[in-house]
C-alpha cells in the first residue's frame, strides 16, 4: 500500500505532525516509522517536563513564536485529553551582582516576547515564593508549568490511530529514495512508499536528512544532561521550579530544580558531550559516532572556543561535589547527602561547520521531503505549534 505521508520518528514532534495531518486532511493515510518498540523513548521521554513560557528566546525567532503558540495549544490539548499538568510558575534567581545584571536582560527579553505578569522581584520576595532559596534578586514567571511529555505523546498517538493513522515499531530507517512523486523508505522491518516523507528523527535527524540528499551544513552533536533527585525527606526544600540566571555565552539554562508532575524534585541537567547519540550513561560509547563527532570541524571549533566550559561540565559530571556546589549556590542549606544520582537525557544539538550552535528550529522542504533538522528545547512545549508549521509546509492544507 502506498501511504500519503510517512513520518520518521515517534517522538513528540513526529506525533504532533501526524496529529495535525490526520485532523486537517480527512482520510489521509499516515504511517509513522519508529525504530524502538514504543514512542517517546528518547528526548521526549528524557526531558525536564517543563512547560516553557518562552522567556529566553530571541524575539521573533521560530523558537519564540512557536513556544508561545505551542504553549496555548498544549494547555488546550491537556485540558481536552485529561492530561495532568500544573501551571505552578517559576523563579529565575541571581545570587550575585553580576547575575543581577544578566537577569535584567532576561527580564527585558521576556517583556519583548510579550510575556504577561512576569516581574523582577527582590531576594525577600524570592523567599516568599521559595522559602529556602537565597538570592539577591529574581524573576517571577507565572506561566511556566510542568507536565509529563510522554503522557502528551501517548494521547497524540491514540488520536492519530483513531483517525486511521498507523505506527510501525522496530522499523529503523536505513535508506530513502525519491523520484519526486513517490518516496521509498527502506527500514529494518520492510520497505514502504508514500507521496511524502517527513523526517522527525531527533538525534538522528541529520542522518535521515543525509539519506534524502538534503545536505545542509549542520550536524547533530549529542549532549547528555544528567539529573540528581532530592531525597524524599528533603523535597520540602523546593516548592516548584527554581532556575539559575542563564549565561548567554552557552546554549544551556544551567542546572535547576524542577518539581515533577508525577512527584519528586529533580536537579539538573548539566551538559556533557555524549560518546553515543543515545548514550545515557558515562560509559556508553559508540565508536563510529564518537569518531564522526570528533572529526567534524564544527565540533572541533566549538570545543576550541568553549574548552573551559566543556572541561568544567565534564568534571561536574564525574564529581557529585561539583554538581552539589552549583545547587548549593541557590539553596545553601542543601547537604551533599540530600541528592542522589537519578537519570540522564541526551539533547540533539545542531552545530554548523563554524562551530556555532544552531539556535532556532530548522525545517527544510525539498520536493516531497521535509526534514526537521533542529527541534531543541522548548520543542516539547512547542510541539503542537511545530507540528502545525510542518504540516503547513507540506502544501496539503490551506494556510
Ligand atoms: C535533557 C533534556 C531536557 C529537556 N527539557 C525540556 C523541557 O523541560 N521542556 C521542553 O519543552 N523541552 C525540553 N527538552 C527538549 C525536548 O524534549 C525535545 O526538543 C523534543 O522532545 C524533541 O522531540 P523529537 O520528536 O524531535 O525527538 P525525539 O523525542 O528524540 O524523537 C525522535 C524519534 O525518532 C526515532 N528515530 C531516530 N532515528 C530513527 C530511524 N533511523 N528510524 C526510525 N526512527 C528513528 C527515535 O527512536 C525517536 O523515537 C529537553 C530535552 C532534553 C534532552
Amino acid at each position: 500500500m502506498k501511504y500519503d505521508v510517512i513520518i520518521v520518528g515517534g517522538g513528540i514532534v513526529g506525533l504532533s505532525t501526524a496529529w495535525h495531518l490526520v485532523h486537517q486532511v480527512q482520510g489521509l493515510r499516515v504511517l509513522i516509522v519508529e525504530k524502538e518498540r514504543d514512542i517517546a523513548l528518547h528526548q521526549t521521554g528524557h526531558n525536564s517536563g517543563v512547560i516553557h513560557s518562552g522567556i529566553y528566546y530571541k524575539p521573533g525567532s521560530l523558537r519564540a513564536r512557536n513556544c508561545k503558540t505551542g504553549y496555548d495549544l498544549l494547555l488546550d490539548f491537556c485540558e481536552r485529553k485529561g492530561v495532568d499538568y500544573d501551571i505552578c510558575g517559576k523563579v529565575i534567581v541571581a545570587v550575585d551582582e553580576e547575575e543581577v545584571e544578566r537577569l535584567e536582560k532576561v527580564y527585558e527579553r521576556g517583556v519583548a516576547n510579550g510575556l504577561e505578569g512576569i516581574r523582577m522581584i527582590s531576594g525577600a520576595e524570592v523567599r516568599e515564593i521559595e522559602p529556602h532559596i537565597e538570592a539577591r534578586a529574581g524573576i517571577w514567571v507565572p506561566q511556566t508549568g510542568i507536565v509529563h511529555f510522554p503522557d502528551v505523546a501517548r494521547k497524540m498517538l491514540e488520536d492519530v490511530q483513531s483517525y486511521g493513522g498507523r505506527i510501525r515499531y522496530g522499523a529503523r530507517v536505513t535508506g530513502v529514495t525519491t523520484d519526486g512523486q513517490t518516496v521509498t523508505v527502506k527500514t529494518t522491518d520492510g520497505t514502504f512508499t508514500a507521496g511524502r516523507l517527513i523526517n522527525c528523527a531527533g538525534l538522528y535527524a541529520d542522518k535521515i536528512a543525509g539519506m534524502t540528499g538534503d545536505k545542509q551544513r549542520m550536524r547533530i552533536v549529542p549532549f547528555r544532561g544528567e539529573y540528581y533527585r532530592l531525597k524524599p525527606e528533603k523535597t520540602h526544600l523546593i516548592r516548584n521550579l527554581v532556575y539559575p540566571t542563564p549565561n548567554p555565552a552557552f546554549p544551556f539554562l544551567g542546572v535547576h530544580f524542577t518539581r515533577m508532575i508525577k512527584g519528586g524534585i529533580e536537579a539538573g541537567p548539566n551538559a556533557v558531550l555524549a560518546f553515543a547519540r543515545e548514550g545515557y550513561t558515562k560509559t556508553a560509547i559508540h565508536l563510529p559516532e564518537l569518531a564522526e563527532t570528533l572529526a567534524f570541524p564544527g565540533f572541533r571549533r566549538l570545543a576550541k572556543k568553549h574548552w573551559r566550559f566543556g572541561l568544567n561540565e565534564m568534571k561536574r559530571s564525574f564529581s557529585k561535589r561539583r554538581f552539589y556546589e552549583s545547587l548549593r549556590r541557590m539553596l545553601p542549606e542543601l547537604e551533599m547527602s540530600d541528592i542522589v544520582y537519578y537519570r540522564a537525557g541526551v539533547r540533539a544539538m545542531a552545530l554548523d561547520d563554524n562551530g556555532e550552535v544552531v539556535d532556532d528550529f530548522i525545517v527544510s522542504v525539498r520536493d516531497n521531503i521535509i526534514n526537521v533538522w533542529n527541534a531543541p528545547s522548548p520543542a516539547a512545549t512547542a510541539s503542537l505549534a511545530i507540528g502545525r508549521h510542518i504540516v503547513e509546509q507540506t502544501g496539503m492544507v490551506a494556510v
